[in-house]
């Protein structure tokens, strides 16, 4: 009477995680027969044992699953009996159109280092995993998760392997990387002089290479990386010229978490993210100083630790505990995965280049987390993070949204589940516009995903929004910044009315201006807007936004009239007088001034009037280098005036007294940020003590800035608002297509579109 049949469904990421084997081990420990198996909706047992016994191991289930696995669901029913004479695990089938969670990337877990130094077929072999490690997302071709749909597929087990893979106490039994010396994978090292596929020697050659100065090009996991020592002041300005990237910090990775506090100031939540299997980089104040061309004078350093066997073996071989790591890419081009561009691009500016004959498949930049308020946030969503999916209460099936144009992604709606793109990077370059295209194929029929209606954003000269009209499915659009306000309300799985402020870049307003300072009070279906700065011409429409300095003189011109020559400061005094004059000339008779309200543009003026950046070298830079100027002792702030509009040139006036008077640079900043601070909370009180509406959402590039974000947030919470900002979705342009899937959904359930 006590044994009964159980059916139990697991959803969640529990496939590519060694679910199956736990299963397993834990049905064979509590004396339960039945089944297990994959199928495209779950992981289903079949479980036959005791009532206590299976009380047990739903118990054990829950709270010993593996590492990198999540438990969305269990449920479990009891079906009529069968006789089951041990537990088996049944090979997939996929008879469903659903899908469970495809696993991202695991870092190379403890037991596998371990076993690098001991198992006989497994020394020094970098290509080691086990069911709770190794390449997932990046491998794989077709569902469901098993060796022959991966590019796995091509090396046959030896025997030992398919021992271990079918043994299923072994730690690799279904782990399907599986792989060893006489079997797997292998790594090659070629040169202007060499090649050679002895691993020692690759190792040691690389090592070599790194030590005397040199530059080396790695294949990774999701795509080929540059790497150099990074004390090497030298070897990183070389680094830099062969990139052609002029000056964006580098990312580095350090040997060792002891190592990396030295240089870098660390938290007990940063310590946890750095060494989590996700393995990002996280962006931390800097401590010790590397070589000066890693961070370029900026005050934060972008950290990782080493994520594949291959780093851990290389680091024995440095004289360095620390090494640039940055994506194998020229220019704005995607990170490279092919071996035969590897060769043709980044082999001409290496001392050598380190590859091996495993087919990359799905492509998958490193990905970027930023710890604000004791919250660790998302800033690039890619290895070890996608294609983990996005719960949702909204039904988004058959919804495809084709996101913004720079750092774009992409989402696919299947049932509930939001799937999020990894980063693709910038639309306008080609082979990234290549790349967008073949992934959404790719993740379409890997996620089996077929659009009926399609979303993107109001701008139409973007490439995703031509992608869109192209078609030929029915198109919804959807104004950016209220898709930036929407994908954090699809994140905290808000459904209201908010208080919604989109502060960014740039972005298409529904007037044809350029807007990016907004207050909204918005929905998932629609958006009012509320108030936002000041309109002010952007001379030379996008060519602005790489010279901060056309926008000090726009405001300067808007304040001071021609006068403003006459003014005493760096920033006057440095500007190209005839320059100067044409930008004038343009704002005068309106030739090619787009009208802006964006926050991002007002940071440029700023950073333009204290002569910090007047030529931006990379994307937010003059945000980036106003902020670590900040002086965090500086409390006071600048006037401003509310209105309809709000308007700022009392601001840029005392900011312009200030720097005549010598006020400190810092302290200018600090001053500046506290005011666009103030400046929030005015628009926002003003909308709740207007409709009552107290819980606020923060979503746009801008809140990327550490001051900004934890000052804003921390001061309305303390004013009884319920605040909402980004945290596992990006919350610059990176998660715009999440926002516009939710959107489009909302529309289609009030049948608007
Ligand atoms: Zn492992
Ligand atoms: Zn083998
Ligand atoms: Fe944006």
């Amino acid at each position: 009477m006590d044994n009964g049949t159980y059916e139990i469904t697991v959803k969640g990421l529990v496939q590519g995680v060694g679910f199956r084997p736990f299963v397993y081990r834990i049905a064979h420990y509590y004396n339960i027969k039945g089944s297990v198996e994959n199928r495209n909706d779950g992981v289903k047992i079949f479980a036959r044992g005791k009532r206590s016994d299976i009380d047990h191991f739903i118990i054990s289930l829950k709270e010993k699953k593996p590492l990198a696995s999540t438990i969305k669901s269990v449920n479990v029913k009891q079906i009529s009996s069968k006789d089951y004479k041990k537990f088996t695990i049944v090979k997939s089938k996929s008879d469903s159109d659903e899908i469970t969670d495809v696993s991202p990337d695991i870092a190379v877990c403890p037991a596998c280092l371990g076993d690098m130094k001991e198992q006989s077929h497994r020394i020094n072999y970098p290509f080691i995993n086990c069911t709770n490690c190794g390449p997932r997302f990046s491998i794989i071709k077709d569902l469901p998760y098993d060796r022959d749909k991966t590019t796995m597929n091509v090396f046959k087990m030896c025997d030992v392997c398919a021992g271990e893979y079918s043994d299923v106490m072994d730690r690799r039994f279904h782990a399907q990387p599986v792989a060893c010396l006489n079997c797997g994978p292998r790594y090659e090292l070629i040169s202007k002089y060499e090649k050679t596929d002895s691993f020692e020697k690759v190792l040691n050659k690389t090592a070599m290479a790194i030590n005397n100065g040199g530059i080396v090009s790695v294949k990774g996991i999701g795509g080929y990386f540059m790497a150099c020592n990074a004390l090497n002041e030298k070897a990183v300005k070389q680094l830099r010229q062969s990139k052609l990237r002029e000056g964006k910090p580098f990312a580095v990775m350090f040997n060792g978490i002891e190592t990396l506090r030295e240089y870098a100031m660390v938290n007990a939540e940063e310590q946890e993210l750095l060494q989590l299997w996700r393995r990002p980089i996280v962006l931390l104040k800097s401590r010790k100083n590397l070589a000066f061309s890693v961070s370029m004078g900026f005050d934060t350093v972008g950290a990782m630790l080493p994520y594949m066997p291959f780093h851990y073996l290389l680091f024995s071989k440095l004289n360095t505990p620390v090494i640039v790591l940055t994506s194998g890419n020229i220019l704005d081009e995607p990170i490279i995965i092919s071996d035969r561009e590897a060769s043709k691009k980044l082999l001409p500016v290496s001392d050598a280049l380190v590859t091996y004959n495993r087919e990359i498949f799905n492509r998958v930049d490193d990905s970027v987390q930023l710890v604000v308020n004791n919250i660790p946030r998302v800033i690039r969503r890619s290895r070890g993070y996608v294609p983990e999916p996005v719960d949702l209460t909204l039904n988004v099936n058959g919804i495809m949204a084709c996101g913004a144009e720079l750092v774009n992604t992409f989402c696919l709606g299947k049932g509930n589940q939001a799937i999020l793109s990894q980063y693709i990077g910038d639309l306008k370059n080609w082979e990234t516009y290549e790349f967008y295209c073949e992934s959404i194929e790719r993740q379409k029929k890997l996620f089996r995903v077929d659009p009926a209606l399609i979303v993107c954003d109001l701008h139409p000269e973007y490439l995703s929004t031509k992608y869109a009209v192209d078609s030929g499915l029915p198109v919804v659009k959807v104004q950016h910044h209220h898709a930036h306000i929407a994908a954090c309300m699809a994140e905290h799985n808000l459904d209201e009315k908010v208080i919604g402020v989109g502060f960014d870049g740039i972005g298409l307003g529904d007037d044809n201006n350029i807007w990016g300072g907004e207050f909204y009070i918005c929905d998932l279906a629609d958006y009012e807007r509320v108030t936002h700065f000041s309109y002010i011409p952007m001379p030379g429409g996008d060519k602005a936004t790489l010279e901060p300095w056309r926008m000090g003189v726009a405001y300067l011109y808007r304040i001071y009239g021609s006068d403003f020559f006459k003014l005493n400061i760096p920033f006057v005094r440095n500007l190209v007088k005839k320059n100067a004059e044409d930008i004038i000339r343009m704002i005068d008779k309106n030739i090619n001034c787009p009208l802006t309200s964006s926050s991002g543009r007002l940071f440029d003026t700023v950073a333009a009037i204290l002569d910090v950046c007047t030529y931006s070298g990379f994307h937010a830079e003059a945000p980036m280098r106003l902020e670590s100027l900040i002086d965090n002792n500086c409390t006071d702030s600048y006037s401003f005036k509310m209105g309809k509009t709000i308007k700022v040139e009392v601001m840029i006036k005392e900011i312009v007294n200030d720097i005549i008077n010598g006020t400190h640079e810092g302290e200018i900043s600090a001053k500046f940020h506290n005011t666009v601070i103030s400046i929030i909370f005015a628009a926002v009180n003003e909308v709740r003590q207007r409709t009552g509406i107290s819980k606020v959402v923060l979503s746009g590039g801008t809140f990327q800035n550490r001051y900004l974000l934890q000052k804003i947030e921390n001061k309305l919470i303390k004013e009884n608002y319920q605040v909402y900002t980004p945290v596992a979705i990006p919350a610059n342009d990176g998660g715009i297509a999440l926002g516009q899937l939710v959107i489009a959904s909302k529309r289609r359930e009030l049948r608007c579109v």
